[in-house]
């Protein structure tokens, strides 16, 4: 399909415009990535940076703390043996300070080699709680309710051991002051129970461990610290260890619901995903910074994992892991961003709508002028175009074809005027009349076809001229019978229509018809000469009932010609009429199809010397043998081969068959050899040029003798031929082939002409043969024409004799030849046996 002119114009310009703004929009979609990646590198190296800050608080303080302490229990050797006393007096005087520096931790302790232990929790009402074991309370491990034995014992646990605690256990393996793992406190009172612990080894001089102190972190608040991170940064924080236990994090899950023990366990998907990426690292350590990005459901997360150590415990390790939503990080700037692209894909919008405008206001006049171009061309009248283009080009073309539109307009209508009426009586064309029919709504009534049947005859003698005066006579006549809403056409050289709107029955119609033919007959004097013409009118009723007036013209020229036979006559148009033209026109083709099919053969009816009877010769009689119409007589097919101009092909054909019989019959002997073959020949034939030529050919090739064939010419087509004809009939005579003259007293062949010819048989009408009488016979015609072919020296074949006593009257008028049923009916050759 085409495309038009808009959508070339148009949808190259929004495809670039889709272009420009798709990669406009990956570019800002690239950019964005790269931004809210810095955005996030730079939040969370503060948010790592901030909690380190904070555990440096949290962690180094409280070990160096753990540490100074450690020292002044080993400097003044206040442990000694099963006496820790003096271990917690010195702790008793410097833990309120401890709980005041440090808020983070909650018990401040010593563990002994010799498995005792003392040491202060942290009171609800910020008072300091004694937890000892040693022989004053019997080895088993008591919290108090104040700083004294002497206060009341809140609880009591047997068994404990402080050096299988894990405290003391991580010091034991690192000699070294180091953070214990992640443990259950046993302290009932403490709401999470999960503690780290600062463990600072106490060397007796000779370097053994002899116990260890311990400052005790409650984790709680690390985790208290990261919500407020989390809430403060919107992003989420957590801590893990060597072995990949959280330690602490910002998960939204309840921190009771957390079981540290079990290695830390979060809900928190965006945790969840992060540590198993770094699952890899797991039971590793790593020293570097990772980063590397997650999704959890449509979300991206920027992660990173910093490796985190105390100062001087090089051996323990933390990880600090941060995840920041995507969106979190740049959630203005979305927002900023999808406003921007509605803002931008508005603005082009409108842009395309203003360009598109315009190009449909430059494009308008061309599609108006297209369309224009379109309707003059399937010939409508169109007008003027509206010019108001703004474009100077268009403006001159659409004027241009204003101009040219305007001319080619009025030159049709000239040229429909002149189409449409007859320059010489100023009455309709046939064109003319078909236009104006179309233009009447109700569309009723009744058609005549009036036809000057010896027109040409007139234009002959009388010239073209005075022709034209008769023309113009008629068509005034005519104007003047008729009435006046009658359309009245000059439809043909001397052929006239008048379409009547009123609706005549066939009565009616016939009268009117034959009042106007006297009308227009009526005598006509021109240039002082009295022309005179006969008018055959064909006449159509109804015409509502056919497809329209060209039918309706058809079918009053069909009765024309039906009516020609009779000329001057009156004829209405019936159905029939159509019926014989059709059946005229399947024969035709059926004639044709016979000739090809050779279905066309001639049968022999003999010619007798009525004196003796023998037989001297036969008429040649076309049979049409046909497998679909069965055996056709000569009186269906000859008058429409003579029409459709078959004739000559039929008549050859016969012509053709009837010599090579002829010379067959007399070399068989069944034919003597004075035998004449009467062959019929058509007026047609003989008036072509070419005949005479393809009867040398048969006779060639047949090699008759032209002794033994009489060609038989009808007597009416003597009188009507002149010409060709004539030439031909002497050539004939000339090569010594018989002619006779066929249906004799039929015609009014005048006596001279006939003794012009030099033909040399009469065949008289059997219509006389008929007729005879025993009463009437010496008085008839018969007779006469028999005395007449005695002056100019023929001899006669009477036709159609039925019975003996035709044959004996004819006898006995010296009749010298007969022909008709009595002595034999027309046979194929093979059944000749007369
Ligand atoms: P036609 O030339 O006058 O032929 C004589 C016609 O009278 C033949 O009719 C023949 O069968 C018929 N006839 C003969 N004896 C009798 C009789 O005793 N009583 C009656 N009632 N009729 C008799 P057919 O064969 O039907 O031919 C009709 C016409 O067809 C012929 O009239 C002739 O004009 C034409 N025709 C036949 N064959 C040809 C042909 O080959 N070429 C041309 N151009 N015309 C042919
Ligand atoms: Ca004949
Ligand atoms: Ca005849």
């Amino acid at each position: 399909m085409k495309r038009s002119l808009k959508s070339a114009i148009l949808i190259p310009f929004i495809v670039v415009f889709f272009i420009t703004f798709i990669g406009i929009t990956s570019i800002q979609i690239y950019k964005f990535e790269q931004q809210s990646r810095m955005l996030g590198e730079k939040k969370i190296l503060s948010i790592t940076n901030n909690i380190k800050t904070k555990l440096d608080n949290f962690l180094k303080e409280t070990m160096h703390f753990g540490m100074v302490i450690g020292n002044v229990i080993a400097s003044n050797e206040y442990n000694k043996g099963h006496d820790i006393s003096n271990v917690q007096d010195y702790l008793h005087s410097t833990v309120t300070d401890v709980y005041h520096l440090l808020p983070q931790v909650e018990v401040v302790g010593f563990g002994s080699s010799s498995a005792d232990y003392v040491g202060f929790r942290k009171g609800e009402n910020g008072d300091n709680q004694l937890i000892l074991k040693d022989s004053r309370t019997k080895g088993r491990l008591t919290f108090y309710s104040g700083d004294s034995v002497s206060s009341d014992a809140l609880m009591t646990v047997n068994n404990y051991d402080p050096r299988n605690r894990p405290w003391y256990l991580s010091v034991l393996e690192a000699k070294n002051p180091i953070w214990s793992t992640l443990y259950t406190s046993i302290d009932v009172y403490n709401k999470t129970n999960s503690t780290i612990s600062a463990s600072i080894p106490i060397n007796n001089k000779s370097g053994d461990i002899d116990g260890v102190v311990s400052l005790d972190i409650n984790i709680e608040q690390l985790i208290n610290f990261m919500l407020k991170l989390k809430s403060e940064y919107d992003a989420t924080v957590y801590i893990f260890n060597d072995n990949g236990e959280l330690i602490s994090n910002s998960g939204s899950d309840n921190i009771s619901n957390v079981n540290y023990s079990r290695g830390g366990i979060t809900l928190d998907p965006v945790i969840i995903k992060s540590l198993q990426h770094i699952s890899d690292f797991k039971n590793h350590t790593f020293d570097k910074v990772v980063k590397y990005k997650t999704h959890v459901g449509d979300e991206g997360f920027y992660n990173s994992i910093t490796p985190y150590a105390a100062e001087g415990t090089e051996d323990f390790r933390w990880y600090i892991g941060v995840s920041v939503s995507q969106s979190s990080l740049l959630e203005v700037s979305v927002e900023n961003r999808i406003l921007s692209w509605l803002i931008g894909l508005s603005i082009c919008t409108i842009g395309l709508w203003i360009v598109a405008y315009h190009i449909n206001k430059i494009i308008y006049p061309i599609e108006l002028t297209i369309e224009a171009a379109d309707m003059l061309a399937s010939g409508h009248k169109i007008g003027k175009i509206k010019n108001d283009g703004e474009i100077k080009e268009i403006q001159t073309l659409v004027n241009s074809f204003n101009r040219m539109s305007l001319k080619i307009e009025r030159t049709i209508d000239k040229l429909k005027n002149q189409a449409f009426h007859d320059d010489l009586t100023k009455l309709y064309s046939k064109a003319g009349l078909i236009d104006s029919y179309q233009k009447i709504k109700d569309k009723k009534g009744t058609l005549l076809v009036f036809s000057i049947s010896t027109f040409k005859n007139i234009n002959d003698s009388l010239g073209y001229e005075k022709g034209d005066l008769v023309l113009k006579e008629v068509a005034n006549r005519l104007t003047k019978f008729s009435e006046e809403d009658s359309l009245i056409a000059r439809i043909d050289g001397g052929k006239f229509a008048l379409l009547s709107p009123r609706e005549l029955d066939f009565r009616q119609s016939k009268t009117y018809a034959k009042s106007i033919k006297q009308f227009l007959t009526e005598r006509l004097i021109i240039d002082g000469v009295e022309v005179a013409f006969r008018i055959s009118v064909g006449v159509v009723t109804d015409i509502q009932d056919y497809s329209g007036i060209e039918q309706c013209l058809r079918n009053a020229s069909v009765a024309l010609s039906d009516g020609q036979k009779g000329q001057g006559r009156i004829s209405h148009f019936s159905r029939e009429m159509l019926e014989k033209i059709e059946h005229k026109t399947q024969m035709c083709a059926d004639i044709k199809h016979g000739i090809d099919n050779h279905e066309f053969t001639p049968f022999y009816q003999p010619i007798v010397e009525l004196k003796t009877g023998e037989v001297v010769g036969a008429e040649a009689l076309a049979r049409w043998i046909s497998p679909k119409l069965g055996m056709v007589p000569p009186d269906r097919f000859i008058p429409i081969a003579e029409e459709s101009g078959f004739i000559d092909q039929l008549g050859e054909l016969i012509l053709l068959q009837a010599c090579s019989d002829i010379t067959n019959g007399i070399a068989e002997g069944k034919w003597t050899d004075d035998f004449k073959m009467h062959v019929n020949i058509s007026v047609l034939q003989l008036s072509r040029s070419s005949f005479l030529t393809s009867l040398q050919d048969i006779m060639n090739s047949t090699q008759v003798n032209p002794n033994n064939l009489s060609l038989e010419i009808t007597e009416s087509g003597l009188a009507e031929n002149k010409g060709i004809f004539n030439r031909n009939l002497e050539a004939i005579i000339a090569m010594g082939i018989h002619v006779s003259i066929d249906d004799f007293g039929t015609g009014y062949s005048s006596l001279s002409y006939l003794q012009e010819l030099d033909f040399d048989c009469l065949k008289i009408d059997r219509a006389f043969i008929s007729t005879l009488t025993e009463d009437n016979f010496d008085s008839s015609l018969t007779a006469m024409i028999l005395n007449i072919s005695k002056t100019i020296d023929t001899y006669v074949v009477a036709e159609g004799i039925e019975t003996e006593t035709q044959a004996k009257l004819l006898n006995r008028l010296d009749c010298q030849f007969g022909q008709g049923y009595f002595f034999g009916k027309p046979a194929p050759y093979e059944c000749w046996n007369y």
